[in-house]
């Protein structure tokens, strides 16, 4: 079902567009989209309209906006580094993630 590598709880840092470089939380991920909410990143305006409020409270919202998948890297919570996570199998046959740079179970 879930084919997003990136989970709610990731770490991860956003590698393309306006807000390259910065590191959040994953708030939310959306994987019928492959699309991801990071917290403290892609903050969108949100423009309240004033007709609909009768010319009173007009203003202005900021919050995040969601971000495709391909746009983001899991940061490895063990070595902190940006990676893309490698599957391997446990002597029980059990699936895991790992770091292909330090080598954790992630
Ligand atoms: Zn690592």
């Amino acid at each position: 079902m879930n084919k997003l590598n990136i989970k709610k709880n990731d770490t991860v840092v956003v590698v393309a567009g306006k807000d390259k470089g910065k590191k959040g939380k994953v708030l939310s991920a959306i994987p019928s989209k492959n699309r991801v909410v990071v917290e403290g990143v892609n903050f969108a305006t949100v423009h309240t309209s004033p007709q609909k409020t009768g010319g009173k409270d007009s203003g202005i919202m900021r919050r995040e906006a969601s971000l495709h998948v391909s746009n983001v890297m899991r940061v490895c919570p063990k070595c902190n580094e940006p990676t893309r996570a490698a599957h391997s199998f446990l002597e029980d046959g059990t699936k895991v993630r790992v770091c292909k740079k330090c080598n954790e179970t992630i």
